[in-house]
């Protein structure tokens, strides 16, 4: 593939025992991107990205990452090689505060970590909840602390499952201004989302999932073009 491919899914199939997930999945992320992989509940996105980390094994198909096959590569090693998930539900633990759910993160072995001045920089919100229990936060700022752990571990890669999941309007957008920031800063962002008005105008490339396949793929614009086939595909009609 082209040099400026950081993240490669080729024809993934993989199966919940015998029940298909997804059924010949492939798509691209290129390296500096913004790319967001649009679907409705069920259609196969966060099997999707739990294939690409390494919590899952496919039954056939390859993930390409960084020049090399990282198939089947368990997430702990991922990770090693800068791949940074941060998965459905947050996963902060409620009743530490922000601080010791970052230095948590700190435990990845084999990866630089970045200092937490430079995470209290890119997120001032977390700077001023610092001591506070993460559980007492709203949803929007225990997103924010989920995504300021991933980039404890300084990736080059950070893979998003559905960050706006149950947040109100306001709070999606204290999330995706974090999303920015780290996009910004310099990662390469797969965001998985089922809300496609507030993922498009951020991202530069997206892709929509249908049941364990993409059936459509293109420029926020070539996507909007037809709103009819978001509209179908995310159930929104
Ligand atoms: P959601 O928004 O609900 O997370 P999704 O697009 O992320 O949806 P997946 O969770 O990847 O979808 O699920 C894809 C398909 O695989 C669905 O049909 C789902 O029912 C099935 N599936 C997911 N997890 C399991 C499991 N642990 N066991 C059996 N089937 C599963």
């Amino acid at each position: 593939s082209q040099p400026d491919v950081l993240l490669a899914v080729e024809d993934l199939h993989v199966r919940y025992g015998t029940i298909p997930a997804l059924t010949g999945l492939s798509m691209e992320v290129r390296r500096g991107s913004l790319t967001t992989l649009l679907g409705a509940n069920g259609a196969g996105k966060s099997t999707t990205l739990n294939t690409v980390a390494g919590l899952m094994k496919p039954h056939s198909g390859r993930v390409r990452f960084d020049g090399r096959d990282i198939t089947g590569v368990p997430a702990h090693r991922t990770a090693r090689r800068g791949l940074a998930l941060v998965p459905e539900g947050r996963m902060v633990v409620a009743p530490l505060t922000v601080l010791e759910n970052l230095q948590l993160s700190s435990f990845a072995r084999g990866r630089r970590t970045a200092a937490l001045e430079e995470v209290w920089e890119m997120f001032p919100r977390l700077a001023e909840r610092k001591k506070q229990p993460a559980g007492l936060m709203s949803g929007g700022e225990q997103q924010m602390l989920a995504i300021a752990r991933a980039w404890m571990t300084k990736p080059t890669t950070v893979l998003l499952d559905e960050p706006s999941m149950g947040l109100s309007p306001a709070l999606v957008d204290i999330v995706f201004e974090a999303i920015s920031t780290i996009h910004a800063a310099g990662a390469t962002v797969l965001l998985v989302e089922q809300n496609a008005a507030v993922a498009l105008p951020l991202c530069d490339q997206a892709y929509l999932i249908h049941r364990g396949e993409i059936v459509a793929a293109g420029t926020p614009a070539e996507l909007e073009a037809d709103p009819d086939l978001i509209a179908r595909h995310l159930g929104l009609d």
